[in-house]
């Protein structure tokens, strides 16, 4: 076990140097192989604390450094994973799910984190599962249609279907029990409910009822608002890799969104993905 946020203790400086009949960068840092099941697994996390929860139940965890950032990989639930911080914003999430697809060969990408809820039936403590994510930020008009991913001709990514229904199955599972570990009541939670939808990701805190309410007019279907979702989703899109998108809402991206923002994350976000991360591996999702 791992303190994620220590970093002289990490192990593992990677090597950049080529060698011959070598050409999988996997290799190069001898970070390949393959877990019992489904292969190698990113989990990206948004909070330093989801992070946490994740590498104190890895039991054989050690750390890479790349690209400034720290990657943690071991196992969970013997499943085989690479577990790191996201980044905040898309540029950040983009270049972390870059190195887990290319420089760790991961065969899938799994982001838990929070959002903005902007669907109406959407409240705090929900959880939503992305069907498909649009970069809400990009407008290249007139060139291109606004939101239109420049290049990829489409402004709306779909993670494949049959990730996002067992995602979805496995969240809805894990959330079911969840009162047993984070108190609901004395939060002031409703039980969580599961949502399936579109999630809209831009570099933007949202935080004034105005704001959201420009969204919402942009996008009607919009259940929730984020800063990595769409970005980690053309990275994948970019290596052809299976990815989901899971994010419990810890606020109503509005003016009270800072409120009690890092009591949120530690006391409801964090183990919910831990129980919602757990659920999948044990599921053998992916
Ligand atoms: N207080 C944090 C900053 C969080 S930034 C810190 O000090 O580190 C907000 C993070 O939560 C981003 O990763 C974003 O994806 C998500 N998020 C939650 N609510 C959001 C909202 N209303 N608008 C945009 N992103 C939101």
């Amino acid at each position: 076990m791992h303190d994620a946020s220590s970093s002289n203790d990490t192990v593992g400086s990677v090597s950049s140097s080529s060698q011959p009949g070598q050409t999988d960068a996997s290799d190069q840092l001898g970070l390949g192989g393959h877990g019992g099941h489904g292969g190698l697994i990113g989990l990206m996390a948004a909070m330093p604390q989801e992070l946490q929860a994740l590498i104190d139940l890895m039991p054989d965890e050690s750390a890479v450094r790349r690209g400034g950032r720290v990657f943690w990989r071991g196992h969970l639930h013997g499943r085989e994973v690479v577990a790191v911080l996201s980044g905040i914003g898309k540029v950040a999430a983009s270049i972390t799910a870059t190195l887990l697809a290319d420089a760790f060969g991961v065969e899938q990408i799994w982001f838990t984190g929070v959002a903005g809820g902007l669907g109406a039936q959407v409240r705090v403590g929900d959880v939503v599962v992305a069907s498909s994510l649009i970069q809400h930020d990009m407008d290249a008009s007139p060139l291109f249609p606004r939101h239109e991913l420049p290049g990829l001709g489409r402004s709306r990514l779909h993670p494949a279907p049959e990730l996002t229904r067992q995602v979805h199955e496995g969240v809805a599972q894990a959330l079911l029990d969840v009162h047993q570990h984070v108190p609901l009541h004395a939060l002031g939670l409703p039980q969580p409910r599961v949502h399936l939808g579109l999630i809209a990701s831009g570099d933007q805190f949202v935080a004034s009822a105005e704001d959201g309410e420009t969204l919402r007019n942009h996008l009607p279907d919009v259940l929730a608002v984020e800063m990595e979702g769409a970005a980690v989703a053309q990275v994948c899109d970019a290596f052809g890799l299976p990815f989901a998108v899971i994010r419990t809402i810890s606020d109503r991206a509005d003016a009270s969104a800072h409120l009690d923002f890092t009591r949120f994350v530690e006391q409801v976000a964090s183990p919910y993905s831990l129980a919602i991360v757990s659920a999948l591996l044990r599921a053998q999702v992916g």
